[in-house]
């Protein structure tokens, strides 16, 4: 039987081994060691309904079996080769994604990360447009290598001169424009600001650009859902000036927003779609794509050691099937909506504490205070710990840190959901009770 260190010892160990920049969830952190669909399990036996863990693992959820099985096949048959020599998993899975993606997207390149898919995406366009420049949505994140931290937005991942070293300056030419959402801004009055800056920036220098680059719903920012005609008229602008349109999908792909891609739910075809985590269930496997015309511009040597292997291949052959047979985006969307109609209720109830509710799919937010974004952030704090003491992983975003995330694996059921929103009710009356910010007779 396996003996665990626990959290302590996972801490300890943290600490004197990993580089010290390394972050971790909760005062108090449960050490995982088992996954079972929408549920994961700590040492000491408790059971946690996921609603964040596994932003990775949407599809089928953790350790599927389906999903699991056909990996293992997989591994005990052929583990690793490149794409140098023949397999046929990373054919299989690139005829696949080509009848999932939109448009004529019918070219895939596979690399390991998200990261590393938006940096291949990025350097496609300025290959593909003779251009250099990009333009990105400020509170954007794209990554963690040098280039993708330069086109991310959110101070806390971003390569950036204002921060403590020059020496990690953002390497490149990106203009960031305003993002289609401010506090106290209307929606449409903010995605309207945000295309009056992107006309500017084109009317600019619109020839020197190559790429914008854009998360259709803004995940680490906040979750951040713009008005529907917000990308449409966005892909027009760019048009106009031959500017590509990559959108990052990584986290909000393969169902998770209620349609396959999100860009889908608006009708906008990219140029180039980057995908990442849900597309392994949890084993690393990601991708670029687009058109015959932009891929042939790729024109360097392109062996991955990893990128497409076929143990990652077979993982999400397996996944992609899983997300058809179950309908994973319908559920999504109807799941969603139960989410969102749960946490408006508890706006209801706790108008001081709940300031906006918003998301797509199984994708939603929840921002705490954001007339006070530093209580915002204390309170989102304390409702996670008190969470997930009651059996719930929950998460954190926002550029302030003060929205509470809901993004469980798309096999989440109803039950989980309705429970898992009495137990956030009692938390944030509890969390709201210390300083008195719930109204007189409302209930736990
Ligand atoms: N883009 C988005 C929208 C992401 O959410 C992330 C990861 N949080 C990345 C890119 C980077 O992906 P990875 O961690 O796989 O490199």
């Amino acid at each position: 039987k396996q003996t665990y260190i626990g959290p302590e010892g996972v801490l300890e160990k943290r600490r004197k081994y990993f580089y010290p920049c390394t972050s971790h969830f909760y005062r108090n952190p449960p050490q995982l060691v088992k996954g079972e669909m929408q549920y994961l399990y700590g040492h000491d036996g408790t059971c946690y309904t996921d609603f964040f863990a596994g932003v990775s693992v949407v599809a089928g959820g953790h350790c599927n079996p389906e999903i699991t099985r056909r990996t293992a096949e997989q591994l005990q048959t052929l583990q690793h080769t490149c794409t140098i020599y023949l397999t046929q998993p990373n054919v299989d899975l690139a005829e696949r994604l080509a009848g999932v993606l939109p448009g004529r997207l019918a070219r895939t390149f596979f690399v390991n990360s998200g990261s590393e898919a938006n940096e291949g995406a990025l350097l496609l366009a300025r290959l593909h447009t003779g251009r250099k420049g990009f333009i990105a949505l400020e509170q954007g994140l794209h990554g963690r290598t040098y280039l993708t931290m330069s086109v991310t937005g959110l101070a806390m991942w971003r390569a950036d001169p204002q921060l403590d070293h020059p020496q990690a300056q953002a390497v490149e030419d990106v203009s960031f424009i305003p993002r289609p959402f401010e506090r106290g801004m209307s929606r449409e009055a903010a995605a309207r600001r945000s295309i009056d800056a992107l006309k500017e920036v084109l009317a600019e220098k619109g020839g020197d650009i190559a790429a914008m680059i854009a998360e259709p719903i803004q995940g680490n920012g906040g979750i951040i859902v713009p008005p529907d005609w917000y990308f449409p008229e966005v892909k027009a602008l760019l048009e106009q000036y031959g500017v590509l349109l990559i959108a990052d999908e990584i986290q909000t792909g393969f169902g998770r927003t209620g349609r396959m891609f999100a860009m889908d739910r608006w009708g906008v075809t990219p140029d180039i779609v980057t995908m990442a985590k849900a597309l392994g269930s949890g084993v690393p496997v990601a991708a670029f794509a687009s058109t015959d015309e932009i891929a042939a511009s790729f024109t360097r040597p392109s062996a991955s050691t990893f990128g497409g292997n076929p143990v990652s291949s077979a993982a999400a052959l397996a996944v992609l099937d899983y997300i058809e047979t179950h309908r994973l985006p319908e559920r999504a969307e109807r799941l969603g909506r139960q989410v969102l109609d749960g946490l408006r209720e508890l706006a209801g109830r706790f108008p001081r504490l709940v300031s906006d509710v918003r998301g797509a799919g199984l994708m939603v937010g929840a921002e705490l205070c954001a007339d006070d974004p530093g209580r915002g952030a204390q309170l989102v704090d304390e409702v996670l710990e008190e969470m997930k003491d009651r059996g719930y992983l929950i998460g954190k975003n926002g550029v302030d840190r003060n929205v509470l995330a809901f993004q469980p694996p798309l096999v989440i059921t109803e039950e989980d959901i309705a429970e898992m929103l009495a137990a956030l009710g009692q938390a944030l009356h509890a969390a709201g009770e210390v300083k008195g910010e719930i109204a007189h007779g409302v209930r736990p």
